[in-house]
């Protein structure tokens, strides 16, 4: 139904909007023909102890640069490949991808760093997780304790029972697994002493005031003191700030990741942090 006095116009969607919408149904059918041209890279973010900021970690993020559209941000992209069922493609890539780049680190020079990936809640749903992570470390050699596996508060609570269970398989290989963006969802604290996990990554949101905020100090205070009483690590992530930095070592903080000390990276970077 077009608006009366605007021939040609939709009234359902405005052009901006009309835009958004074409853009993202463009990239979302796209996302496979790039992902099988191999458009898709990694970047890499360290993560490093507290105190004294040595790099233990990096987490691979996705990269995307579209030919025409340019670079698409993961959080635009990710949700499509999700609801497309690419995710499940484009996570086994990932998987692969960082325990091959792993594998070359720790053979020259870095022995001991591990990697951090990210999983979809529609991957915690797939039958062959378990069996794509144990293929991934099998090729690779990266022994299965350098492997950490992050999943979202979000994903945690949207079938806890099935995630229980397919978390509990992939412990049972030995993989280490995070709770990322904590304290960005809804879920309660107490939820968290029924997953096998082994780390808490704090949300940059409840990060950002610590070193401005006395009483957002408080609060990033109580969530990593629950870490700790967990015997959990504890990664503050999106930490800019050196003042961020100076609250977090009165913190029960045991890791941390932001710009501050290091941005993503292309993996022939990651060898300099040597
Ligand atoms: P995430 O897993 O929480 O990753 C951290 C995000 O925060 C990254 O954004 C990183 O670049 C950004 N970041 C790190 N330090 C700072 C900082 O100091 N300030 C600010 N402003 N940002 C910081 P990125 O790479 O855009 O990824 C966004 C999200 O997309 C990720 O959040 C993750 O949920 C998702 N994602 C990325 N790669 C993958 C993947 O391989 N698989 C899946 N399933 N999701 C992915
Ligand atoms: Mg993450
Ligand atoms: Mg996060
Ligand atoms: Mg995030």
């Amino acid at each position: 139904r077009a608006k009366k006095n605007r021939p040609g116009t939709s009234a359902m969607f405005e052009p901006g909007m009309r835009t958004e919408l074409l853009r993202h149904v463009e990239l979302g059918t796209d996302a496979r023909r790039a992902f099988e041209s191999g458009e898709f890279r990694l970047a890499y973010q360290p993560i490093v102890a507290l105190p004294g900021g040595r790099i233990t970690a990096v987490e691979a993020l996705l990269r995307w640069t579209h030919p025409r559209l340019g670079p698409v941000a993961p959080d635009t992209f990710i949700p499509l490949a999700e609801q497309s069922g690419l995710i499940i493609d484009l996570g086994r890539w990932v998987l692969r991808e960082a325990c091959r780049d792993l594998a070359g680190w720790r053979a020259a020079g870095l022995p001991d760093l591990t990697v951090s990936v990210n999983l979809s809640s529609r991957q915690l749903q797939d039958e062959q997780l378990v069996a794509d992570v144990t293929a991934a470390l099998a090729e690779t050699g990266v022994p299965a304790s350098a492997l950490t596996l992050e999943v979202t508060e979000t994903a945690l609570m949207r079938d806890p029972r099935e995630v229980q269970r397919r978390l509990r398989a992939l412990k049972s290989i030995g993989v280490r697994l995070a709770v990322d963006d904590f304290g960005n969802g809804y879920s309660s604290m107490a939820q968290l002493s029924r997953f096998p996990i082994d780390q808490l990554k704090v949300d940059k949101s409840l990060i950002d005031g610590i070193g401005t905020d006395r009483r957002q100090r408080a609060i990033a205070r109580s969530v990593l003191e629950l870490g700790a009483i967990l015997e959990l690590e504890t990664v503050a992530e999106g930490v800019e700030e050196p003042a961020q930095l100076a609250a977090l070592t009165a913190l029960p903080c045991t890791l941390a990741q932001g710009f501050l000390f290091a941005e993503p990276v292309r993996p022939e970077q990651v060898g300099d942090f040597a």
